[in-house]
């Protein structure tokens, strides 16, 4: 690191999950756990921003005892515990016991123009919702639980490509004429919304600047092109390094860290690194 800027009670943490706070494997955040009990016993908050589903995402912020808000489905929506913040957005929906800000569109929308991206550019590919439990086990490694939970989708859809083909850029525009995106995660295309890791980020971190303080700090940490809108977004952003020794194509830039170790172990260098005692 360039420098250090020594602790205060104003720092935020946005995470993307799987490959990073998560082993891209196993999917455990064990190598992680100092870092993380560092953040907590300073009450820094740690965000996860993940192409997760809401059940998926709220499931794993229970294990790690993240209590605080969280971005699902690539930044289609922000859910912060209804208690969390004193001042909230008008537009809220209530779903168990969080505040849901959407930001993406409705999955009904995106199943529809899935596959009329299909049928116009005669591509093969596969979303979830053609998949079963198994097959989702099959390509992630998740067991059959979470596999299940990632069906649950309210605003984007995962697909492959049956022929292992590059996706061609005219789809890419296409989504873009038509209010969609497809952004590039480690294992999956995504389809969704407008919308993106990056503007979740800048609503919540308005919202933390709003009712927490408005000297706000904040790091992100990633390690696909899918994270690259939400480290633009952040004072300090992190890559962490693939389970290959490589690091994402394209998030490269002299202002970004790149860890040494791989996923979570190179997370919890990094939190060390850039929160000094
Ligand atoms: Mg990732």
């Amino acid at each position: 690191m360039n420098q250090s800027i020594p602790v205060n009670r104003n720092w935020v943490l946005f995470t993307d999950l799987d490959g990073t706070l998560l082993d891209a494997r196993t999917y455990s955040f064990a190598s992680a756990a100092k870092a993380l009990h560092f953040l907590s016993g300073r009450n820094i908050p740690v965000i996860p921003c993940t192409s997760k589903t809401f059940e998926e995402t709220a499931s794993i912020c229970n294990e790690a005892e993240l209590n605080g808000p969280f971005i699902i489905e690539n930044g289609s929506a922000v859910c912060i515990p209804q208690n969390y913040f004193t001042v909230f957005p008008d537009k809220t929906v209530k779903r168990k016991t969080y505040r849901i800000i959407t930001l993406g569109r409705a999955y009904a929308d995106i199943l529809e123009f899935f596959d009329r991206l299909k049928t116009e550019f005669k591509i093969s590919a596969r979303g979830f919702h053609e998949m079963d439990t198994k097959e989702i086990q099959n390509l992630t490694g998740l067991d059959n639980v979470r596999a299940q939970t990632a069906k649950e989708r309210g605003y984007s859809e995962p697909f492959i490509i049956l022929n292992g083909k590059a996706l061609p850029d005219a789809v890419f525009r296409s989504a873009g004429q038509e209010g969609f995106k497809i952004l590039k995660g480690n294992r999956f295309y995504h389809l969704l919304g407008n919308t993106d890791k990056g503007k979740a980020v800048r609503v919540l971190r308005e919202l933390f600047e709003q009712n927490i303080s408005a000297d706000l700090k904040t790091i992100g940490i990633g390690d696909s092109p899918n994270d690259w809108a939400m480290l633009q977004e952040v004072d300090r952003p992190v890559v962490v390094r693939r389970t290959d020794g490589s690091y994402a194509e394209g998030l490269s830039g002299e202002f970004i860290h790149h860890t040494a170790g791989i996923g979570p172990l190179g997370w919890q260098e990094a939190v060390f690194e850039i929160i000094k005692e």
